[in-house]
């Protein structure tokens, strides 16, 4: 159904791959068992479980999709749908949470390097030129604290709800995405951790489109509590899947 991250769109060598059909039946026993829809290969035509009618595809996501998922960013250059045919937003704009962590290293060497500065500085004052190599040390730390800040995606990213599909916004970008055009939608959850200890859940929004995999992530902090069932984005997501999965029938 997708080609995945191997070759390029419209590349025909990559979808020579052997069609897999799956039993769409919510309550089927596979499924109550197994947390996933029964595979079939493409010549059987019913489900051997609960003899529902089998449909294309397979049904769910596997490791290797999240793992070659792209992100969702990618999927602009695919879609040219406007906001404005989505239909009328719904609730409001979701602001996506970044993991933390990815400030902790230059924002050491900046201030470490700056710290470093101000002590060479008074030795130099006091006339004690060997604090010349500190000096010069600090101002490197410096430097790569400051770039690696700079140049660090700050860019916002912001879902909302429409009729017909969600706005996906990254800074000044904006992304239409149809429910039409999601061929599958899932979420999943990874733990994030740091030194044994768990800093909260990254939740993933997978979304089968326009021949490839891709993925939204929003970082949900634990601080020390229970996973809360009430974050926004993954209310959100399972609204998406919910809606792309009604288009599907
Ligand atoms: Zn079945």
């Amino acid at each position: 159904m997708f080609s995945g991250a191997a070759g390029g769109p419209g590349d025909p060598s990559t979808v020579t791959r052997v069609s897999v059909r799956h039993c769409p039946n919510p309550k089927c026993p596979y499924r109550a068992e197994h947390g996933r829809p029964a595979e079939y290969r493409d010549d059987a035509s019913t489900c051997s479980d609960c003899g529902a009618e089998l449909a294309d595809g397979k049904g769910c996501f596997d490791t290797e999709d999240l793992r070659s998922a792209r992100p969702l960013e990618e999927l602009g250059e695919q879609l040219d749908t406007e906001i404005d045919a989505l239909g009328d937003a719904s609730g409001d704009p979701i602001l996506l949470q970044k993991a933390p962590g990815s400030i902790s290293l230059p924002t050491i060497q900046l201030v470490s390097g700056a710290l470093v500065i101000a002590v060479s500085f008074y030795y130099l004052e006091q006339r004690h030129f060997v604090a010349v190599i500190p000096a010069l040390v600090g101002f490197i730390l410096f430097f790569l604290g400051f770039n690696r800040i700079k140049h660090r995606d700050r860019r916002a990213r912001r879902v909302r709800l429409h009729q017909k599909g969600f706005a996906f916004h990254i800074g000044e970008k904006e992304i239409a995405v149809p429910f039409e055009e999601i061929e599958m939608a899932g979420i999943g959850q990874r733990a994030l951790r740091s030194k044994g200890v768990t800093l909260g859940v990254l939740h993933d929004l997978l979304l089968s489109c326009c021949g490839g995999v891709y993925s939204l992530s929003s970082f949900e902090s634990h601080a020390g509590l229970q996973p809360r069932e009430t974050d926004r984005f993954v209310l959100w997501a399972r609204n998406v899947v919910a809606r792309a999965k009604k288009q599907a029938l």
